[in-house]
């Protein structure tokens, strides 16, 4: 049998003799739980401690980083997710099923996100309006509303802006 080839071939030697008793590197703080650490002599750049738990933060935080502003590690990111959900075609159903809270929250967001998106189109495209902002409250109510709605002359589409807290009038 050839162990020099294929995955074999990259075995990364894992023991270094006796490197352990220059580790003279000033302690630092992590960045994640403020605890001192003292660095390893192989990360010098070390700021994250080696705990499980920041070492998982660092972890997620540098490919969140990398996936924002590395369109190649992007790509590659997505290619392996959908590698992975070909091979787990099942897992994302039944996660679905068990867990509808999820789903719903999802729902919600990706409804907020199309709406977002629609605003912006309609920015771009000159055919929002700058409204002015007023304490009232406008309800439409009543059977004939749906014929409103259908009518393209009236509203097609209610949106709703958190509105800003107006200036405080101070007295005396
Ligand atoms: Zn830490």
């Amino acid at each position: 049998m050839n162990f020099n080839s294929g995955r074999q071939g990259l075995r990364i030697r894992t023991s270094i003799p006796n490197r352990e008793s220059k580790m003279a590197a000033e302690p630092r703080r992590c960045r994640y739980c403020a605890e001192n650490f003292v660095p390893s002599i192989f990360h010098h750049a070390q700021n994250v401690c080696s705990s499980p738990e920041c070492q998982k933060r660092r972890k997620r935080d540098d490919h969140r980083a990398r996936y924002c502003s590395d369109s190649e590690y992007r790509l590659i990111c997505r290619e392996s997710d959908r590698k992975w959900r070909d091979c787990h075609s099942n897992y994302q159903r039944n996660y679905r099923q068990q867990h509808p809270a999820y789903v719903e929250q999802n729902r919600r967001a990706q409804h907020r996100r199309d709406r977002k998106r629609k605003v912006k189109d309609l920015v771009k495209n000159n055919l929002a309006f700058d409204v002015k902002s007023a304490s009232a409250d406008v309800w439409l109510v009543g059977p004939q509303l749906g014929d409103l709605v259908k009518n393209n002359l009236a509203i097609s589409e209610i949106m709703i802006f958190q509105t800003v807290a107006a200036p405080e009038v101070r007295s005396g």
